[in-house]
């Protein structure tokens, strides 16, 4: 009796060690490393380049920066030579692969300045009437000369998916597709009312945490292509032409890593100086954001999905869901 107590006192004790060894849950497992465009696509382009080039550039040494910094997480990249994934290709691959934080390479453009400028009048010469009543008209018309100079537009942004108000439930209901999707769903979740207002206002809030950690680590960024001198247009938000960060189920980001319209930036953005930099300050942002991660204790996985399947089998539930819900405000 004694030693089968004894026996069962230290495996406690083994048990108890063991899991308080245990290492604690790493705050990012897998980062997606997105360079912009590529192949047939070539993005903006500039005097001398392509936008395509320089996002694999800045995406490549990206990697290479992470891996050194962060050596235990993951790192996959949608391209790494001169291919075009479609963008639905490039976010089920982030999905499918668990993918904790979505990174995408760009370069930005403006379109070059209009310019109209008065040179003088020019006499035109012109006659009315026929015959005896012929008479000579000469009017006075102002001459213009048309061109155009390049944009001097120049500097960083760092986006992030932007829900409008009214279209915050639509988003939360997307987010939170993969609460809805586990397949044990029922047996986890019991018959909790999904139309029910604080299952939606509950959806809300697991938006915003997806949405601070994307608008975190975009601040982040932008924090540290300030210090390095170069010039901050800020973290923002916007919808168009990002639609590969609305397909991600995870936090993601979208940097406009400078100008290639403005020349001076486009010299600096093919240069190996100027992609180095713009790599360090991603890289300096992602490592600032994990502490973030660590000190707010935010678990990698909160609120990510899994698979196209789970997602598909979600937006079919999803579309159950806001019909009921429109049959029951239409029932008011
Ligand atoms: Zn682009």
């Amino acid at each position: 009796m004694l030693k089968k107590t004894l026996a069962l006192v230290s495996l406690f004790l083994v048990g108890t060690l063991l899991f308080s060894f245990q290492e604690k849950p790493k705050v990012l497992r897998t980062i997606i490393i997105d360079a912009g465009h590529g192949g047939k696509d070539v993005g903006a382009r500039g005097a001398f380049s392509y936008e395509k080039d320089i996002c694999l550039g800045v995406a490549t040494r990206l990697g290479e920066q992470l891996a050194r910094t962060a050596p235990d997480v993951k790192l996959l990249f949608t391209r790494t030579d001169d291919s075009y994934p479609e963008l639905h290709t490039r976010a089920r691959m982030a999905n499918q692969n668990k993918g904790e934080l979505f990174i995408s390479i760009h370069v930005n453009a403006a379109p070059p300045v209009q310019h109209k400028e008065f040179t003088g009048n020019k006499t035109v010469v012109s006659y009315v009437g026929k015959g005896k009543k012929r008479k000579k008209v000469t009017r006075q018309v102002p001459q213009y000369r048309y061109y155009s100079t390049p944009n001097p537009a120049k500097g960083t942004e760092t986006y992030i998916w932007g829900a409008h108000k009214n279209e915050d439930k639509e988003v939360a209901m997307r987010e939170n597709a993969p609460m809805l999707a586990e397949e044990n769903y029922q047996q986890n979740y019991g018959d909790v009312d999904v139309n029910s207002a604080d299952f939606i206002a509950l959806s809300l809030l697991k938006t915003k945490q997806f949405f601070k950690r994307s608008a975190t680590l975009a601040g982040l960024v932008e924090e540290e292509f300030a210090k390095v001198g170069r010039v901050s247009r800020g973290q923002r938000q916007r919808q168009v032409g990002i639609w590969v960060l609305q397909a991600t189920a995870m936090p993601s980001v979208l940097v406009e890593t400078g100008y290639i319209t403005n020349r001076a930036e486009e010299d600096y953005l093919n240069s190996e100086n100027g992609q180095e930099e713009i790599a360090n300050c991603i890289t300096n942002a992602v490592k600032n954001y994990m502490g973030w991660l660590e000190k707010n204790q935010i678990s990698a996985q909160q609120g990510l999905t899994t698979g196209v399947q789970k997602q598909k089998a979600t937006e079919t539930f999803l579309n159950q869901i806001e019909a009921a819900e429109q049959r029951r405000q239409q029932a008011r």
